[in-house]
C-alpha cells in the first residue's frame, strides 16, 4: 500500500461517518457482556477510521505471539489462547476452532471471551488507545490471512528498567528477581512456516525484550528481504543497539522504530532505563531517525513521579527530529505511577504542563505531538478530578481531634478498670499521643488524629493489651503514634 492509497483509504474512511445513522449494530440475543448499541454509536463517533458496525475487527486481521509461545488476537485478550507453538502450527492456529469462536463472538459485539479489558473501557467511555482502533484500518469480517502480526517472542534485554519486569526483561529476571530465564518457544520451523504468511501482512511488529537483540527477528527479516517485502515493519526499542547488519535491514526495508526515552537529563534517564547510557542512546535516535529517511521514528516516553516534568522536554526535542511522541501510562506499579498522585500534586504539574512554553516548531509532527500533549494534560486533569473525591471522601470520614480524644480517654478508662495499664501508664500514652501530635503540621495533624481514632475505635481495649505485652515502651509508642501521621494508600482503587 502507498502513500496516494493511504490518502484516498483515510478519505473514504471519513466519509463513512456519513454511515453512521443507518449503521445496524447486533442485537445481543442475551448476550451478557454485548455492547449495547447506544455505546456503539458513542464510540462510532471518535473512531478515527470511521464508524463500523463491530467493536473490534482483531480476530479478523490480528495475529500475536507472545514470548510463551501462547498466539491470540491482541496484547490485551491473553486469557483467549488461539493455540501454542510449537504443539499448534501457525496455520492450525489462525484457522482454528477457538479463533472461530472468538470470531463468532465479536461478530456479535461479545465481550466474554477473554475481553475483560475493552468492556471495561466501554463502560466508563475510554475508547482512546483500544487496541482494537489499529485494526479497523484493515475492518474486514471474511477470513484471509492476517493483515498485522505482532510478536513478542522473547523477554531477551540488556536492561533493568525501574518500572519493568522479568516477563519482559531476561536481565530483571536474572538480577532483580533471581529466576531462571524463561523458556524459548520460537525455532527456525516457526519462521518456516511464518513463511506462507508474510506476503499477506501489511504490517508486522516485533516488540521484547529488546528486539534488536532477538535472533528470531534477524531470521524474519532475511525471509522479508529475500520476497523483497513492501509490508510495514514496527520495532519498539530501548535504543541500545546499533551496528552494520541492524543499518542494512533499516537501510532494505520498510520500518518505523519507536524508541524508548524517558528524560533529557542524563541522570534521571540512567536512573529510570538502568545500564543504559544516555549518549549512546541520543547518538543512536539520531541515526536511526537518518537512516529511516526522517520519517517513521517515535519517541516513547513513560511519564511517571519521577520523570513527569520531562514530558514537554522530550516532546521539544521530538519536534527537532520531526519523530512523534508516544506518551504511556503506567498502571503499575503503583506507587511510581502519576495515578496514585494526591490531587494537590497533580493541580500543580497540570499548571505546570499549561505554562510550559515550546520551542517554536516545525515539521508534520510536531501539531501531532502538541496535540497528543494536551490530551496526556487532560489525562493528568482526570486523574486529579478523581483523586479530589477520593480524598473529600476519605477526609469526611476522618474523626476530628476532639472526637479522636473522647475515644482515646474511653479506651484508656476501660484499660484501667480492667487492670491493664495504671493511672500512671495512662498519663504516659496520653502525653505521648500530645507530644507527636504538637510536632506535626496541621495537615498531618488532621491525618493523625484521624487515623488515630479509626485505629482506636477498630481495635478497642486489644490496642492497650497488645503495647503493655512487654511493659510500656515509650520510644517504641512514640514511633508507632508516627506513623499515624501518613496518608494511607487512599488511592489504589481508583483506576485498578
Ligand atoms: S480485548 Fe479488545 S481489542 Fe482485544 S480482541 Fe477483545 S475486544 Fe478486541
Amino acid at each position: 500500500m502507498n502513500r496516494f492509497t493511504d490518502f484516498l483509504k483515510y478519505f473514504y474512511q471519513k466519509s463513512q461517518r456519513l454511515k453512521l445513522p443507518f449503521l445496524v449494530y447486533p442485537k445481543g440475543n442475551g448476550r451478557k457482556d454485548f455492547v449495547s448499541p447506544a455505546k456503539m454509536r458513542e464510540f462510532n463517533k471518535i473512531r478515527f477510521h470511521g464508524p463500523k458496525r463491530l467493536a473490534c475487527y482483531n480476530p479478523f486481521v490480528n495475529l500475536y505471539f507472545n514470548s510463551r509461545g501462547q498466539a491470540v488476537v491482541c496484547c490485551r485478550n491473553q486469557d483467549t489462547v488461539l493455540g501454542t507453538y510449537p504443539e499448534n502450527s501457525i496455520k492450525d492456529i489462525w484457522f482454528g476452532t477457538i479463533a472461530d469462536k472468538l470470531r463468532e463472538h465479536l461478530l456479535n459485539n461479545d465481550f466474554s471471551m477473554g475481553c475483560a479489558y475493552c468492556k471495561h473501557q466501554f463502560e466508563t467511555s475510554r475508547f482512546y488507545g483500544l487496541p482494537s482502533m489499529h485494526a479497523d484500518y484493515y475492518a474486514r469480517t471474511k477470513l484471509g490471512y492476517p493483515k498485522i502480526i505482532e510478536l513478542e517472542l522473547s523477554n531477551t534485554c540488556n536492561l533493568q528498567c525501574v518500572m519493568c519486569s522479568g516477563i519482559v526483561s531476561s536481565s530483571i529476571r536474572k538480577n532483580r528477581e533471581k529466576l531462571p530465564p524463561l523458556e524459548n518457544h520460537y525455532d527456525e520451523k516457526f519462521v518456516e512456516q511464518l513463511r506462507e504468511f508474510l506476503p499477506h501482512a501489511k504490517e508486522i511488529k516485533f516488540y521484547g525484550g529488546e528486539p534488536f537483540l532477538i535472533d528470531t527477528y534477524y531470521q524474519i527479516w532475511d525471509e522479508l528481504l529475500k520476497i523483497k517485502s513492501k509490508s510495514k515493519l514496527h520495532v519498539v526499542t530501548n535504543g541500545t543497539i546499533l551496528n552494520d547488519k541492524l543499518r542494512n535491514y533499516l537501510k532494505k526495508l520498510n520500518f518505523t522504530i519507536t524508541v524508548s526515552f524517558d528524560a533529557m537529563s542524563k541522570e534521571l534517564f540512567e536512573s529510570i532505563r538502568v545500564g543504559a547510557k544516555y549518549e549512546n542512546v541520543k547518538a543512536h535516535i539520531e541515526e536511526y531517525n537518518i537512516l529511516l529517511g526522517g520519517k517513521g521514528l517515535s519517541l516513547s516516553l513513560t511519564p511517571m513521579k519521577s520523570n513527569c516534568h520531562e514530558v514537554p522536554i522530550v516532546i521539544d526535542y521530538c519536534n527537532t527530529l520531526n519523530a512523534t511522541i508516544n506518551l504511556s501510562f503506567v498502571e503499575n506499579p503503583a506507587k511510581m505511577a502519576l495515578w496514585t498522585m494526591s490531587s494537590k500534586e497533580l493541580k500543580e504539574l497540570e499548571l505546570y504542563y499549561r505554562s510550559y512554553v515550546f520551542k517554536p516548531y516545525k515539521g508534520v509532527n510536531a501539531e501531532y505531538n502538541i496535540k497528543a500533549y494536551y490530551q496526556f494534560v487532560n489525562q493528568i486533569l482526570t486523574y486529579q478530578k478523581a483523586n479530589q473525591k477520593v480524598e473529600d471522601e476519605f477526609f469526611h470520614q476522618l474523626k476530628t481531634e476532639e472526637e479522636a480524644f473522647k475515644i482515646t480517654n474511653a479506651i484508656l478508662c476501660k484499660a484501667i478498670q480492667e487492670n491493664i495499664i495504671f493511672e500512671s501508664d495512662r498519663t504516659k500514652i496520653i502525653n505521648s499521643i500530645n507530644k507527636i501530635g504538637g510536632e506535626l503540621s496541621n495537615s498531618q495533624q488532621y491525618v493523625y488524629f484521624g487515623n488515630l481514632a479509626s485505629l482506636l475505635e477498630d481495635r478497642g481495649v486489644n490496642i492497650v493489651k497488645d503495647l503493655m505485652a512487654d511493659g510500656l515502651d515509650v520510644n517504641k509508642l512514640n514511633d508507632s503514634l508516627q506513623r499515624m501521621s501518613e496518608m494511607p494508600d487512599i488511592y489504589k482503587h481508583t483506576y485498578l
